[in-house]
């Protein structure tokens, strides 16, 4: 049996687990052998603290090896609807009692007098051992010998699971060893024996083998830790499966021949000379990385990471004129329309003086208007084409797409990434290029993780002369202090943004939220300024009015959720408050902030704590007083808050690993990305068809076939 088709094997096939035992651990979201064999322990019980009898001593807890004289059923203390179970027990120093106070059927059915217990429990005078774990002793094999062996041979280092209720601790053990034991030898040889020897790693079958079954000799507190070999073989698999499988998906795109565009020519060097400024360092760096991806025969997947304001727009624009020149067309997807205005802006903006205009393809255009923009692209002319969702929606066809730009990607996720690939991709023809850029600055073990299929440019770097946003952590009873600075801001003609957490207030979260302090502030603090309330709730074409009166000036103050965080560029607003600041992360902190001070004026921003704000979260707010480098504060948002919540949401496609931790094993992972595309590259030895099954095994042993975008490949 293949390791995958081992895995998948129901919970039902093992012995003591019947349909009834089968429901009750898929509630715990056990359901099959794979889970059980990855469900490590959480910790363990040292148990070699193995005592006579004779000298043990109270409340000490200890393992004893005894025979057992005799069993017996004992009266409750509510009489004999509530039995109990006691036992004696005797070494050759002496005689103890075990007791359990309630019915505990196995126990009486299970030991009689004559056989031989490992007992582990406190030790209360008597000596006696209330509610002890009782285990037949290790090495000597319980009941029908022939038909389960080793499975209920254990040593002294106990593993201790996390289990639905109502399973005893003994029983899951049971099962787990069971699993171990039968299924285990099917993942021998999982990982190839030179990446283990490589890595000084455990075959993964031992590994499992060593956490499940822990010799006696093993290092409980490293097992504790999770800091054995065994642990660091597991997430080095994990990692390496998912890199394995990122890297095949990323050498099937690059297997179709691509667009080898001209280095960049006439276009692109005239934009230069019509730019008010310079490129940062940063800025020349990325271009050509862009231009030397471009340049090649292979289709670029590339992803560009930079900070708020660390000017992506230009650098998109410069790649999109290299395959303007070369006659091709050029999309560029944003997430939201006002967005999309916005660039068609920009970009018009930095196009004029070449003669070029871009096109705008949104969903809330006039049917007129929409069909001029469809027809312009149908016919193939090289443009600069700016949308929304629109862009990749049935209907839409470019046909000499030569270039595809995707914005601010985190809001999009992986899956439209992998949809943009498709409807352009010219059955036998070449795959157009491809750029992401995204403004969230992902610490770059992370984003060899989550974007392990992208090669990723870092625009590191802020133009020069940006002044950094002046922000200040206020607390509750500081709160004036805030709107006192954005009375001034708009007597002074200039416009700010309020954040809320939340849209409606409710008794359960006791927060402020946006449309009750919007009508407060309307009354009270901002009296007299033009304040507009925004919201997701809001449907997208009032949304969107209410964000360009903002731009155009008719409004002074936003207040808003979270939907402002994006991209909006409105160079006159130059403060914002944050309620209930303690509820954001601090990266999502950081982007709002990115929001003010564009213009060159000096941004303001205020983080207002949660009144029950704990002293630790205040902390961790003060962290953006001094930091103003996205990258420093995604590495402390991550290190605090862990990489599943960093991300916000699953969908930013991060796998979940079972074993690897993205901060602890932030070294794994560039390994098991070597690896992985080391062993891709030997693989191809092998023949298409026998590759794809392979790497498609790996991906589906951790069930992640899905989530990678591998389920039709083989
Ligand atoms: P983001 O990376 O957040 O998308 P933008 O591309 O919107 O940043 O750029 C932010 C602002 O910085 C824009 O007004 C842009 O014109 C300006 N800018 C971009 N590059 C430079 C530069 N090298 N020097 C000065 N200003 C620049
Ligand atoms: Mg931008």
């Amino acid at each position: 049996m293949g390791a995958v088709a081992a895995l998948r094997r129901p919970l039902t096939d093992l012995a003591g687990v019947g349909p009834k035992r089968a429901r009750q651990l898929s509630r715990y979201g056990l359901r099959t052998i794979g889970d059980l064999v990855y469900h490590l322990p959480f910790r363990y019980e040292d148990r070699r603290n193995v005592k006579t009898i004779a000298a043990l001593v109270p409340d000490e807890s200890v393992t004893i090896v005894a025979e057992i004289v005799h069993v017996r059923e004992r009266w409750g203390r509510r009489g004999r609807r509530d039995r109990g179970v006691e036992m004696q027990v005797r070494d050759e120093t002496g005689v103890a009692r075990l007791v359990w106070f309630h019915h505990v059927p196995y126990l009486r059915d299970r030991w009689r007098s004559g056989m031989r217990a490992s007992v582990y429990g406190r030790v209360e005078a008597g000596p006696r051992f209330v509610h002890p774990e009782i285990e037949p002793v290790a090495g000597e094999v319980e009941g029908d010998g022939d038909t389960k062996p080793e499975v209920t041979v254990r040593g002294h280092v106990l593993p201790v699971y996390g289990k639905p209720g109502g399973l005893g601790a003994g029983l899951m053990r049971r099962l787990a060893h069971s699993a171990v034991a039968t299924f285990a030898s099917a993942l021998r040889e999982a990982l190839p024996a030179a990446v283990t020897a490589r890595h000084g790693l455990l075959d993964v079958a031992d590994a499992l083998t060593h956490l499940h079954l822990p010799p006696d000799d093993a290092d409980v507190a490293q097992l504790d830790a999770a800091a054995t070999q065994a642990h660091r073989t597991l997430a080095f698999d994990e990692l390496f499966c998912f890199q394995l499988g990122l890297a095949s998906r990323r050498s099937a795109y690059r297997s179709d021949p691509g667009i080898a565009f001209g280095a960049p020519g006439a276009l692109p060097r005239a934009l230069r000379a019509h730019l008010p400024f310079a490129l940062t360092a940063a800025q020349e760096r990325v271009a050509a990385e862009i231009a030397a991806d471009m340049a090649a025969a292979l289709p670029m997947c590339r992803l560009v990471q930079g900070d708020v304001g660390s000017g992506k727009t230009v650098v998109a624009v410069l790649a999109a004129l290299v395959a303007l020149e070369a006659g091709y067309q050029v999309a560029l997807m944003v997430p939201t329309e006002v967005l999309a205005e916005q660039h068609t802006d920009t970009c018009a903006e930095l196009l004029r003086p070449l003669g070029l205009r871009p096109l705008l393809l949104t969903g809330g255009r006039t049917a007129a208007d929409r069909r001029r923009v469809l027809e312009a692209i149908r016919a193939g002319e090289p443009a600069l084409v700016v949308g929304t969702h629109a862009l990749v929606q049935e209907g839409v066809v470019f046909p000499r797409l030569g270039l595809a730009i995707i914005d601010e990607q985190h809001r999009f996720g992986v899956l439209q990434r992998a949809r943009f690939h498709a409807p352009h991709a010219p059955r036998g023809g070449a795959r157009p290029d491809v750029l992401v850029m995204t403004a969230t600055p992902i610490p770059r073990t992370l984003a060899m993780t989550v974007y392990g299929d992208l090669d990723v440019s870092y625009l590191d770097e802020l133009p020069p002369g940006r002044l950094p946003v002046v922000t200040r952590v206020l607390s509750e009873v500081e709160r004036h202090v805030a709107y006192d600075a954005v009375r001034q801001v708009v007597a002074a003609g200039r416009q700010a943004f309020v954040v809320l957490p939340v849209i409606e207030s409710s008794a359960t979260t006791g927060l402020r939220a946006a449309t009750a302090t919007a009508a407060e502030l309307r009354g009270g603090a901002l009296a007299g300024c033009r304040v507009a309330l925004v919201h997701g709730r809001m449907q997208g074409p009032e949304k969107d009015e209410i964000m360009r009166s903002f731009k155009a000036g008719r409004v002074d103050v936003v207040v808003s959720t979270t939907v402002i965080e994006v991209g909006i560029d409105v160079p006159n607003a130059t403060a914002i408050v944050v309620e209930h600041a303690d509820r954001f992360g601090l990266a999502q902190l950081h982007q709002l902030r990115g929001r003010v001070g564009r213009g060159g004026g000096e941004g303001m921003c205020c983080l207002i704590a949660s009144p029950t704000c704990a002293a630790g979260a205040i902390d961790r707010l003060r962290v953006l007083e001094t930091v103003h480098d996205g990258f420093g504060i995604a590495e402390a948002d991550l290190r605090i808050r862990g990489p599943g919540e960093f991300l916000g949401t699953r969908q930013a496609g991060l796998p979940e690993f079972r074993v690897a931790s993205l901060l602890r094993d932030v070294h794994l992972v560039r390994a098991a990305r070597e690896e992985a595309d080391r062993h891709l590259a030997m693989l191809r030895g092998l023949g298409e068809a026998q590759r794809r099954r392979l790497v498609l095994e790996a991906v589906r042993r951790h069930g992640w076939a899905d989530r990678i975008g591998l389920v039709g490949v083989g």
